[in-house]
């Protein structure tokens, strides 16, 4: 936990998110900014900075959150099949175009074209 971090803080529940799932290792939650019709945030709990800190001992908890997409996905509004889908985004540092420096998947869907950015700081 990092106490100036803005997801430990929606994490820890002290601001206010959408939040559409949680369990043991993650919380999901809508992004503020939504850059496609469906925009979801999954965290992890823990405060871990980017992708760039990740390594083998981490594969158990980041494969767990990994496999959690395609449900979450489903259940909030992704259609199923090849002509459905979503896409998923790990920005990773300032050349990755990483804004927030907690860990996060962005995962998007909905109809296309999707209006504003197609992809965060794309
Ligand atoms: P990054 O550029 O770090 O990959 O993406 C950070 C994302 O977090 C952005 O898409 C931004 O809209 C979203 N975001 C930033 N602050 C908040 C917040 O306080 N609440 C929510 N729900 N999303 C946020
Ligand atoms: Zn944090």
């Amino acid at each position: 936990m990092s106490d100036q971090c803005i997801f430990c803080k929606i994490v820890r529940g002290e601001i206010p998110a959408d939040i559409v799932f949680k369990d043991d290792d993650c919380v999901v939650f809508r992004d503020i900014n939504p850059a496609a019709p469906i925009h979801l945030l999954v965290v992890p709990k823990n405060h871990v900075v980017s992708l760039q800190d990740v390594g083998p001992a981490d594969g158990e908890w980041l494969g767990r959150m990994m496999a959690l997409i395609p449900k979450i996905a489903s259940d909030n509004g992704c259609d199923p099949g090849p002509q459905g889908g979503f896409r998923v985004v790990i920005n990773s540092g300032a050349h990755g175009g990483q804004e927030v420096g907690h860990l996060h998947f962005h995962i998007m869907g909905g109809p296309r074209p999707w209006a504003g950015r197609a992809a965060p700081n794309a």
